[in-house]
């Protein structure tokens, strides 16, 4: 089989009502990504996320490097191309951020083909591990734009479609107004349902064990991303003193920082994802460090969980999946969620086939 075309594509889908973290304002998701073409009618797609900036950035890396690297290569030589693309030219402004993520999309097309071509669903295609659903958990209910009131009937209607966890965000100005936040969804939830809670780096260290101290009381399943991403010492400091787990991997791009963070106990729920490892190939060498130190891997979603869903699946120590559904109508198979758990796709690839109408309605030229 060989890439007879490669080309970027630029998708925003709208979010209804727009929502907010501590860091992020999203009106749309950036859904950036690349579309091979093979000898053998098999097309690939892999896509990176986005607040919707920056994706220009991510697109041009594919077409001028990564794209023309692809012609005439075999898609299942995707540890080679994933090797050349990284030390490729790219290599002295990469290793990180926008490099990667245009790497993760990439990476993602090849194994999208290869799992097309055998006709099993990727996660088949991995070795499977979980055959019939996973654990979904919900962030959806829980934006820091949220009045505490919509908080609130937010997480009873995310709880009565049968989800038994759910995340909140936190890192406001005032953490006394974060605490009565918690406190509220706690109290209307019950001690049943699993809470995590996401500062988005707003802390610093003092903050972090000042307020996870009080915020210990509300028997989280995590805090996450208590503080700047880069600061592992830090985070060994929270995860030896405070009773709630560490949990972070969003921004941390390759196995190396993994290790160390892993390696210095600094983290407790390994959040490793994707669209920003560069793709399947690294993560599958993520999940394995983790599992070496039997640390759970519960990845964030900046795929919205159409990939992840079969990379968990595939994971003996990936335990849960975070569930966000924004940009779940544009797929030919979208992820979706029953009663708490994600039900396993059963079509050939890795669930990341767009539907054409929705490729053409939300593409940016
Ligand atoms: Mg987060």
């Amino acid at each position: 089989m060989k890439i007879i075309s490669a080309e970027s594509f630029i998708l925003h889908v709208p979010i209804t009502p727009p929502i907010t973290d501590a860091i992020n304002v999203a009106t749309h998701w950036g859904v950036t990504g690349i579309r091979i073409v093979t000898d053998e009618g098999i097309t690939g797609y892999g896509y990176t996320g986005t607040c919707a900036n920056g994706d220009e950035m991510i697109a041009q890396t594919i077409d001028r490097y990564y794209a023309p690297a692809l012609i005439g290569k075999d898609p299942f030589m995707v540890k080679q191309i994933w090797d050349e693309l990284r030390f490729g030219p790219m290599h002295w402004i990469g290793r990180a951020g926008i490099t990667h993520m245009a790497l993760a999309a990439v990476d993602i097309a090849l194994w999208d083909i290869m799992s097309k071509s055998v006709n099993k669903p990727l996660w088949q295609y991995l070795g499977g591990h979980k055959p019939d659903k996973i654990k979904a958990y919900n962030t959806n209910g829980g934006w820091l734009n949220w009045s505490k009131e919509r908080l609130i009937s937010d997480m009873s209607a995310i709880l009565e479609e049968g989800f038994t966890a759910v995340k909140m965000k936190v890192g406001l100005p005032d953490s006394r107004e974060d605490f009565d936040r918690v406190k509220a969804v706690r109290k209307a939830i019950g001690d049943d349902i699993g809470l995590m809670i996401d500062v988005n780096q707003q802390w610093n260290i003092t903050t972090a064990m000042t307020w996870g101290k009080k915020l210990e009381q509300f028997d989280l399943i995590w805090l996450e991303e208590p503080l700047n991403p880069d600061d592992i010492g830090n985070h060994r400091k929270l995860a030896d003193e405070l009773n709630v787990p560490i949990a972070l991997g969003e921004h941390v791009y390759n196995k190396y920082a993994f290790r160390d963070y892993i390696e210095r106990g600094a983290v407790e729920y390994v959040q490793v994802d994707v669209t920003r490892v560069a793709g399947v190939t690294e993560w599958l060498q993520v999940a394995g460090l983790a599992a070496a130190y039997d640390l759970p891997v519960c990845p964030h979603v900046g795929d919205m969980g159409q990939i992840h869903q079969h990379l968990v699946a595939a994971t003996p120590n990936a335990i849960m999946l975070e569930y966000i559904p924004w940009i779940r109508h544009i797929f030919e198979e979208p992820a979706t969620v029953k009663d708490g758990f994600y039900v396993l796709p059963q079509q050939p690839g890795a669930s990341t086939t767009i539907i054409p109408r929705y490729f053409e309605e939300y593409r940016v030229k």
